[in-house]
């Protein structure tokens, strides 16, 4: 279980979370939504520690996570999936995926090769192996980048805008592999724009406007009848 209490974070005069609270149960998905500038992406950095928080208290599992905590633990923790892929240009789809474990966990080689083979098999890539990030489609690298987050073998998986990049095809198959990875319980935390995708996949909607949390709601209820002014007017200009 996740735990966030009274988190706070400014850059400068410039307050990005203010007193944010929330928790998220084992297992579940949620779904982060708001405007551009509301704090979403700031907030799941948080969680493993991209951004450093200024007050108030992030708990994973019953473990605290602030400057004390060990960085190569909560990279075991919590993985991470970006806009934009960020995989190794210069490694094999193989080796982007054996390279976390074999440096973070010091596995071996072979450990780490064959557990990579079984994350790529989960996300149904394991016969581009032996390509180079470059020849594969936007979705299928995205694929790898969630295969590789995986490897870590984590608690925990974030996501900034997964399909921010992608055709709506490979937005289903990223879709289609975030639900399986619930259905195995993973717990995910989900920064999107695109209502679709948010609908399909969340568990639970949190709207975020100016660094607040605004609202917390299934996604049957947030769509439908959100509470307040601002998330209706959110929601106005996605149609
Ligand atoms: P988007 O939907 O556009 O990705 P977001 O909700 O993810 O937006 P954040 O990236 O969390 O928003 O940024 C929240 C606010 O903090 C923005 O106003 C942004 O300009 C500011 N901000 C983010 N990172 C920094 C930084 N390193 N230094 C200063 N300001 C920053
Ligand atoms: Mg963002």
């Amino acid at each position: 279980m996740i735990e966030v209490r009274n988190l706070q974070k400014s850059y400068g005069d410039f307050a990005v979370l203010r007193n944010v609270s929330f928790t998220v149960a084992r297992g579940e998905k949620i779904v982060i939504l708001g405007p551009s500038g509301s704090g979403k992406s700031t907030l799941i950095r948080c969680f493993n520690r991209i951004e450093p928080h200024d007050a108030g208290e992030i708990t994973i599992d019953g473990e605290r996570i602030d400057q004390k905590t060990e960085l190569t633990r909560l990279r075991c923790m919590v993985g991470m999936v970006f806009q934009n892929y960020n995989l190794f240009p210069h490694l094999t789809v193989l080796e982007n995926c054996a390279l976390p474990p074999r440096v973070v966990k010091g596995a071996g080689r072979e450990d780490a090769e064959e557990l990579a083979m079984n994350f790529l098999h989960r996300v149904n890539i394991a016969d581009q192996a032996r390509k180079y990030p470059i020849q594969l489609s936007g979705g299928q690298q995205q694929r790898v980048a969630i295969a590789r987050a995986l490897c870590m073998q984590p608690s925990v998986m974030l996501f900034d805008e997964p399909t921010a990049a992608l055709d709506p095809e490979a937005v289903s198959g990223v879709a289609d592999i975030m639900a399986s990875l619930s259905a195995d319980g993973m717990t995910t935390l989900c920064v999107t724009h695109e209502m679709g995708f948010a609908r399909r996949i969340a568990d639970r909607i949190i709207f975020m406007d100016q660094g607040r949390i605004l609202e917390s709601a299934p996604p049957e209820v947030f769509f439908t009848q959100p509470r307040t002014e601002r998330a209706r007017d959110f929601l106005s200009q996605m149609i």
